[in-house]
């Protein structure tokens, strides 16, 4: 059986926390059953992994790290520029693109001297298809979204429905799809939009055409948590697809869950003994993830928001997280700090997210809805107050509270992949005691709470994730017999 087989997977991750963190648990996942996993990264990033590998070797998980170099310097990047969250402005990301893609050449020569079962690369590699042609070996692209956000995308790329409308304001409807979604042409992406000469756009036309010439995709989600979704994925696509999630449960102890991607600037047992001191529920934790970034003045009326709503809070402020500001400090309200001293735990730098989350003392979680916080989110149980920025983190929004009904907006209308603002405090107070008190909240939470259990339940033997995975390992086993 494939068990037996020794199967070898490639996985490569784009060089930004939100797909390395869940391509390490990957290979986790794959490694625990029996597969030996190599992941392929850049110097600067392979701390990301090494930690967390050797604490897993007593479980008998072996995960290999190979190293390309990265040509940030040669691409007018600044020295030491490995990740996409370090690139100093928007503009620059065209470069950063032009490194990765130079991985191509080195990157196929491990390929020639490991010779893997397949390779599962970031989608943001689309030039690892013809890696993988090369070879005769299966690629497997890892987006790390959900089913839905590819559904609504495939449908606006098809459809067009934002010309049906004459404003930048106005609503329009998804077409063809299981539940009404409704969206504005200011939540979509010049991608969307079809601005052929957005840099984007040409990234995401190259990365689409790759993906329908791969042989299927991985999906960090579970069939119970999208299954209108899944479903209709595999209608309009020709390839395979296989959901294995959500991966950050593969993590039980609490190392693991604490230090993902990068080492936390709390120490984690401080943290607890902080959320042990709360009443069960009574916690909003706001964390924005690694790539987003602020005004001052959004961050100033974001803390008055959390004020104003009279919940306890951990708030995370990313060193980053202000556009061209030095001095993140002088953006909270006079006194904010002392006011708050009691009530909430400002964590400035890289917090222990999944272990936060995962505390009982956690009610509700403020997320700009990158898709490992979303889910992360999800399998703790918590309520979500979503509040979108870039990428397909709008649509993340919309499964969230217009699907699941497990959340709340905070009125987040404007993909700004630079700096955002104008959510008014009125409207964040009002989103998070929506999902804090009352009535409705309960709602949240229920509803919260039956998708953790599925969660749970998707990953354990016999439930489907664990099924997803053992389907990919014979997909792939299988792929391997028909070339021979
Ligand atoms: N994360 C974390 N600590 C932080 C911020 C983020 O551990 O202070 C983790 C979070 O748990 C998630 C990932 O970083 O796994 C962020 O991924 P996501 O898709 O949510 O957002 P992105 O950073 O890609 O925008």
């Amino acid at each position: 059986s494939y068990r037996m087989s020794p199967l070898h997977f490639f996985f490569f991750p784009m060089m930004a926390q939100g797909h390395m963190i869940p391509t390490l648990d990957m290979a986790k996942l794959v490694a625990l059953r029996g597969v030996k996993a190599t992941i392929i990264t850049t110097p600067l990033n392979e701390s990301v992994f090494s930690d967390s590998i050797e604490r897993n070797k007593h479980l008998g998980i072996e995960i290999d790290i190979r190293l390309i170099t990265f040509q940030a310097v040669e691409n007018d990047l600044p020295e030491g520029c490995e990740r996409l969250d370090l690139v100093p402005s928007p503009v620059l990301f065209n470069n950063f693109f032009k490194a990765t893609a130079m991985m191509q050449e080195p990157f196929e020569n491990l390929v020639k001297e490991c010779r893997p079962d397949c390779i599962v690369s970031d989608m943001l590699y689309p030039w690892s298809t013809d890696s993988a042609a090369k070879f005769n070996i299966p690629r497997i692209v890892f987006h790390g979204t959900g089913f839905f956000a590819l559904c609504v995308a495939e449908s606006i790329k098809r459809n067009k429905p934002f010309k049906n409308v004459s404003t930048d304001s106005e609503t329009f409807v998804v077409p063809n799809l299981p539940h009404q979604i409704r969206l504005t042409r200011t939540q979509l992406s010049p991608f969307d939009l079809e601005e052929k000469e957005a840099i984007i756009f040409q990234i995401f036309h190259e990365v689409r055409e790759a993906d329908s010439k791969s042989y299927g995709v991985i999906f960090n989600s579970f069939y119970e948590l999208e299954t209108d979704y899944f479903e209709y994925y595999t209608k309009f696509q020709d390839n395979k697809s296989w959901a294995i999630g959500p991966l950050s449960l593969c993590n039980r102890d609490i190392e693991d869950k604490a230090e993902r991607g990068t080492k936390s600037c709390i120490d984690k047992h401080e943290c607890l003994k902080w959320l042990d001191s709360k009443k069960s529920g009574s916690i909003v934790y706001i964390c924005f993830g690694s790539g987003v970034t602020f005004t001052g003045s959004q961050i100033e009326e974001l803390a008055m928001g959390i004020e104003d709503s009279g919940q306890e809070f951990i708030w995370v402020i990313r060193e980053r997280i202000i556009f061209k500001q030095e001095n993140e400090n002088s953006c909270l309200p006079e006194g904010f700090e002392e006011r708050t001293k009691e009530k909430g735990l400002i964590i400035r730098g890289w917090a222990p997210q999944v272990l936060i989350l995962d505390h009982q003392g956690v009610g509700a979680f403020v997320t700009h809805c990158g898709w490992n916080s979303t889910l992360e989110g999800i399998s703790a149980g918590v309520p979500l107050v979503t509040w979108p920025l870039f990428a397909e983190q709008f649509l993340n929004e919309k499964l969230v509270t217009d699907v699941l009904r497990i959340g709340v907006g905070v009125g987040s209308v404007k993909w700004e992949a630079s700096a955002s603002e104008g959510v008014k405090r009125e409207e964040i107070s009002k989103a998070i005691k929506r999902v804090m008190v009352g009535e409705e909240a309960e709602g949240f939470k229920n509803r919260a709470k039956e998708y953790k259990e599925k969660a749970r339940e998707a990953i354990e033997e016999g439930g489907s994730s664990y099924y997803g995975l053992t389907n990919l390992l014979q997909d792939v086993s299988r792929y391997g017999t028909k070339i021979d």
